[in-house]
């Protein structure tokens, strides 16, 4: 008997007790001034975010980077440099709310640029066909994403501003959160998913309709793909594009600036 209470208690202590000393911990650590350099070149607006803002990404950061496991693949050596911008990046989705760090995540693979994914597609008459696709990022719901670190240094740099894998892959983790990659991600009312639903239908119906009659459009034509990647791409679009998308778009906008409970234009 008393052995059993002794077992359950390492159990406890072991399992619950011990991480969470652990992380309390880590963050209570001092954040590099390294780690904040990589973050003033790597992750655009960082320098122009407000104060408590910063704060709380360097948290989640710390957070992140304690619990995930980088792999770098082909011969990708994994520096802080690489483990910084995808921690950062990963968690702008996440500021201003009370969520877990990504929980079902467990590993980030790094390639050093874009990388051969191989498919399988089942055809009519049961015939199943194999392809290769380059693919620059991939999100996987059994607790990975996969990166291309040219990919994301490219967007860094780029002018437009308009892509980011980093954003996008990990807006498709929030989308897996809640068991389906649909395109909604776990909300809080059932009120909020109807306004949801309602709101990138109607987007994603607009968006589809734009590109059938050759429109030049704001939000990437991969968005028309399917609603998850509807939800991936704005999400890239309201990060990157925040101002134009306010404009042309205010009801998305509006939407994603309730879900991600921060507004970009404070520092884009
Ligand atoms: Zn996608």
């Amino acid at each position: 008997m008393w052995l059993l209470a002794f077992i359950i208690l390492a159990l406890i202590v072991g399992f619950f007790v011990l991480p969470r000393i652990r992380l309390h911990y880590v963050l209570t650590k001092a954040f590099p001034s390294a780690y904040s350099k990589i973050l003033r070149q790597n992750v655009r607006g960082y320098s122009r975010m407000p104060t408590h803002l910063q704060m709380q990404l360097k948290r989640k950061i710390r957070q992140f980077l304690h619990e995930k496991t980088f792999v770098g693949c082909a011969g990708l050596e994994i520096t802080d440099e690489i483990r910084l911008t995808i921690a950062a990046k990963a968690c702008l989705l996440l500021l201003n709310r009370e969520i877990a760090v990504y929980p079902k995540l467990t590993h980030i693979l790094v390639y050093p640029s874009a990388f051969i994914a191989p498919r399988q597609q089942l055809a009519a008459g049961g015939i199943v066909t194999h392809t290769n696709q380059t693919l620059s990022g991939e999100s996987w719901s059994d607790g990975r994403v996969i990166l291309a670190w040219d990919q994301i240094i490219t967007n860094t740099f780029q002018d437009d501003f308009e892509h980011d894998v980093v954003i996008h892959e990990f807006a498709h983790q929030l989308d897996s959160e809640d068991g389906s990659a649909n395109g909604a991600p776990v909300l809080q009312t059932t009120a909020a998913y109807r306004s949801w639903s309602q709101v990138m239908e109607q987007e994603f119906t607009r968006l589809q309709n734009a590109l059938a009659n050759n429109e030049m459009t704001l939000i990437d034509p991969y968005g028309a793909t399917n609603p998850a990647e509807f939800f991936a791409v704005s999400s890239e679009t309201f990060f990157q594009k925040s101002h134009q998308l306010a404009q042309y778009h205010p009801a998305l906008f509006a939407l994603l600036k309730a879900y991600y409970c921060v507004d970009p234009r404070e520092w884009g």
